[in-house]
């Protein structure tokens, strides 16, 4: 049995978009159907750099791509990064300018033919087959390798304002990573490559309900790139959807094993991907593409207030919204927590300020210590210590106003010396005429047998 003398057929569709925001379209697609080979870029780097990058990329690609095997569509890939970078370095405009390259083709691999598919950066290839959605290629994104760590959900990952820093790059240094996935082709089967302008904006199912509701796949690219306008048209959009239509016989001779290992199988690499090199070197690691998240989100909302009604209308809203569901209850739990730290400090600061003093004032006629502050504080009313032996009527004048309105001091001690300071002055201006104690042994004698005697 040799599948060489079949072909597999596939049918295919594209469309690009600048978007609503862009002034420039730096993704570039290339199709080549006499070939089987279709790619899809996305540049990035000032003064038309992302745009060049993306367009040398694809169509080096396309001229690099004579050995139809896996290796040959690295190799392709490859001769695309050094021609990128070779522009780069011959003109100091371009220096640093890169691009993403997600490529797929048909090759010939142990006897039979295969969807080889190559990317690097963060244009993506999705599979779409049994009425699921499933992304063939990985990441070479921040937000990426942080889902991989697991410090990122996928819902987090989609909303991060970091989204599109990509990791690996085609054409900012002379050598680069490739990935290559090897799938077996099935007819029905839908192959979707697009720029991350598309999967920015439409989510994974809307992306899912065009590919099944529309069969051509011209029409269902035009669709997906008219849902990713609709859906802000932040960025480029870029689209290609390849369907196989026959595998050369591939399917009634396919055994189980066979069917079961197109994704399920770990990609077939070039050169090993280098995650710390890639998060380590700058320059390499940490292309930011262009886009200002302030004004994107911007952009977002207003298109919310745009559509009002109508499937668009409810796109565009639950587009907007379920993404940032989980952000919102993260910043509400944050905002309580803070709100309760707050209150719990404001209540504890009241709490010490309203109890952590004492003042002398009068308890009805008599001078007393409280704890706590003359009006006390909101709920926090004075506490009485103690009650002294000294009357209202005998505080010296000039202290009973300040007393009335309480006279704080800082302990119970200091309290205390200044009612005995206060009692030592009354005793001090106290008229002995008036004293009704009878401190002297002498006066009594004298002054009290001719009061009694009187009335006898
Ligand atoms: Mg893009």
């Amino acid at each position: 049995m040799t599948a060489r003398a079949d072909r597999t057929a596939l049918r295919w569709g594209g469309a690009t978009h600048v978007g609503r925001v862009r002034t420039l379209n730096e993704d570039h697609f290339v199709a080549r159907p006499d070939e089987n080979l279709w790619v899809v870029a996305d540049g990035m780097g000032g003064h038309n750099g992302g745009e060049i990058a993306s367009e040398i990329a694809s169509e080096t690609v396309g001229r690099a791509f004579v050995h139809r095997s896996i290796d040959g569509l690295i190799e392709a890939v490859e001769t695309a990064n050094a021609a990128v970078y070779d522009a780069g370095v011959e003109d100091p405009e371009l220096t640093g300018m890169g691009t993403t390259v997600v490529a797929l083709a048909v090759v010939d691999h142990e006897a039979a033919e295969v969807l080889a598919i190559a990317n690097v950066g963060d244009s993506r290839c999705y599979r779409y087959a049994d009425g699921e959605l499933d992304q063939v290629t990985t990441d070479h994104s921040l937000v990426a390798e942080m889902v991989r760590e697991g410090s990122l959900s996928p819902e987090e990952a989609a909303v991060h304002p970091q989204r599109n820093i990509v990791t690996r790059v085609l054409g900012v240094h002379d050598d680069v990573p490739v990935d290559v996935f090897a799938v077996d082709p099935y007819p029905g089967d839908r192959y979707l490559l697009c720029s991350d302008g598309l999967f920015n904006e439409v989510p994974e199912r809307g992306i899912a309900s065009v590919l099944r509701t529309i069969a051509d796949p011209n029409e269902a690219a035009e669709e997906l790139v008219h849902r990713a306008i609709d859906g802000g048209g932040r960025d480029n959009i870029t689209v290609v959807v390849v369907d196989v239509v026959e595998d050369g016989g591939r399917a009634a001779d396919a055994s189980g094993a066979l069917a079961g290992d197109a994704l399920g199988a770990a990609p077939r690499t070039g050169p090993e991907p280098s995650p710390a090199y890639a998060r380590d070197e700058p320059s390499w690691g940490r292309l930011r593409r262009p886009s200002d998240t302030a004004e994107l989100d911007r952009v977002e909302l207003a298109d919310d207030e745009l559509v009002d009604e109508g499937r668009r209308g409810r796109r565009a809203r639950h587009r907007a919204e379920r993404p940032r569901a989980r952000r919102v209850t993260w910043r509400v739990l944050l905002f309580v927590l803070l709100v309760v730290a707050l209150v719990g400090g404001v209540v504890a600061t009241i709490q010490w300020y309203g109890t952590s003093t004492y003042f002398v004032g009068f308890d009805g006629d008599q001078v007393a210590i409280f704890k706590g502050r003359p009006n006390g504080v909101l709920w926090i009313d004075p506490e009485l210590v103690d009650v002294t032996g000294l009357a209202r009527d005998e505080v010296p004048d000039a202290r009973v106003a300040d007393i009335e309105g309480g006279v704080e001091q800082g302990s119970l001690a200091d309290a205390r010396r200044y009612v005995a300071n206060v009692t030592e002055q009354a005793e001090e201006l106290a008229p002995p005429a008036t004293t009704t104690t009878a401190p002297t042994t002498t006066l009594p004698t004298t002054t009290v047998p001719p009061a009694t005697v009187a009335p006898a």
